[in-house]
Formats: C-alpha cells, sequence, structure tokens
C-alpha cells in the first residue's frame, strides 16, 4: 500500500464559458465531497475567480495550466504566479505537451516555471512524456533524462517534494488511446528509480500521475499500478460525471 495521497486533476484547457465553467465546478464539488482523493481543476484563467467562489466551502483544489517564470514587470500577456495565488490556487501545471510542442517552451523554461510557482508557495505539476516517434526510436529514457534533469537542477532534488510529476505520452494525450497500465506502470517506476538514487525519501513522497486519454472505464486498472497516484485528465475531465466516476476510481 503505497502512503501517497492519491491526486486527481481536471485539466480543462482552452474550454468553456463564465457559466459553463461554473456549472462544472458545482458538480464537480458537490460530487466530490464524498471521495477520499485529492481533486483539482484547473481552468482558463479567465475563470478563476467564478470557480474560486464556487469551490469555497468544498474538497476541491483550485489550479491553473501555466505561468510565466516572471513575478512581474513589461511582460505584456503574461500572467504571474503570484497573480494566480491570489485565487487561492494550490497547483499550476507546467510544460504540459501542448505548451511544449505548440508554444515552444523547452525543458529550461519549463523548470524556470516550475520555480516560479514555488516561489508563490504553490505546487507545480510537471508535465513530462515522450511522442510515439521517441517511443518508437528507443529514445523514452533520453526525453524524461532530459524533462527531469532541467526541473532537478532548477528546484534541486528537494524541491520536488513540493512537486507533482505527471507522465503523459504525448501520443496517449486526447487520441483515446491510453498506455496501457503496463506501460505506465513501467514509465512512472523509471521516474522513480531515477529519483530515488538522488534521494530516496522524495522520490517515494512524490505523487506521479498518469495523463493520457483516462476515462471511467480504464482509470481503476491504471490506478491500481504501485506507482500511479492517480491521473491528469483532460478530455474526460469537462463532463462531471465522467470526471467524479474517474477520481472514485483513485478513491
Ligand atoms: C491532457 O491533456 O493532459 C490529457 C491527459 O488529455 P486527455 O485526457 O484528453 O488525453
Amino acid at each position: 500500500m503505497s502512503a501517497r495521497q492519491s491526486l486527481v486533476a481536471g485539466n480543462w484547457k482552452l474550454n468553456g464559458s463564465r457559466a459553463s465553467a461554473t456549472a462544472l465546478a458545482k458538480e464537480v464539488a458537490d460530487g466530490a465531497a464524498a471521495l477520499s482523493c485529492d481533486v483539482l481543476v484547473c481552468p482558463g484563467f479567465a475563470h478563476l475567480a467564478d470557480v474560486q467562489a464556487t469551490l469555497a466551502d468544498s474538497t476541491v483544489a483550485l489550479g491553473a495550466q501555466n505561468c510565466s517564470v516572471e513575478p512581474s514587470g513589461a511582460f505584456t500577456g503574461e500572467v504571474a504566479a503570484p497573480m494566480i495565488a491570489e485565487f487561492g490556487a494550490q497547483y499550476i501545471i507546467v510544460g504540459h505537451s501542448e505548451r511544449r510542442a505548440l508554444f515552444g517552451e523547452s525543458s529550461a523554461l519549463v523548470a524556470q516555471k516550475a520555480k516560479a510557482v514555488q516561489q508563490a508557495d504553490m505546487q507545480p505539476i510537471v508535465c513530462v512524456g515522450e511522442t510515439l516517434e521517441q517511443r518508437e526510436a528507443g529514445q523514452l529514457q533520453a526525453v524524461l533524462d532530459e524533462q527531469l534533469d532541467a526541473v532537478i537542477d532548477q528546484l534541486g532534488i528537494a524541491g520536488l517534494a513540493h512537486s507533482v510529476i505527471a507522465y503523459e505520452p504525448v501520443w496517449a494525450i486526447g487520441t483515446g488511446k491510453s498506455a496501457t497500465s503496463a506501460q505506465a506502470q513501467e514509465v512512472h517506476a523509471m521516474i522513480r528509480a531515477k529519483l530515488a538514487a538522488l534521494d530516496s525519501e522524495v522520490a517515494a513522497g512524490l505523487r506521479i500521475l498518469y495523463g493520457g486519454s483516462v476515462k471511467p472505464d480504464n482509470a481503476k486498472e491504471l490506478f491500481s499500478q504501485p506507482d500511479i497516484d492517480g491521473g491528469l485528465i483532460g478530455g474526460a475531465a469537462l463532463d462531471a460525471k465522467s470526471f467524479l466516476a474517474i477520481c472514485a476510481a483513485a478513491s
């Protein structure tokens, strides 16, 4: 039995209106009261205030999907981690594969964002994962090393105690083609072993989430693996019943 408390996080991406985000948050908050896992929702920036108000007095935590590396200054269009913290947010996702692929975020930049999140007293959820081409070329370990080493360099291994890792194989995100529980467990164990070589206590306490086409019908099998401590959920997080069923599988 793992001593790690499971976490299920919903990444709402660029979706919804103020009204629909509020309605989704309300349904999740109502359903989460009976759950024993940690539940987190990450709406778009423009919906943080509405969702914060809706989640007040609930057990559901609030997070964001990205932030600037800068705390303030002349950086037009950026959103700083301390601004997000003002909404009572506890987590910020950094390094999602869509940020890396579509917005050119390097592992060094992602690591700086993780640091900025911690400096604002929140936990980064650092996303790592390989493309299908990288997996087929036998580069999985090298990709993970490059992505994780940047974070270790920036936070120090002790800093990882105040963070969450999400393993999200790029080929499984939004494709309906989840990694099998065995494939996911193998990579989670690789990540934990790499960190354990630096600090076994930090590695043992670190939550490593799986993300990539998690649905109510595959969640239990994935979450029953020893090194999978919950999930980062995209598409299924936009439907409260599906999201709550996934949370129940982690509870
Ligand atoms: C994601 O984007 O982080 C994700 C896991 O998406 P989906 O669940 O839709 O595959």
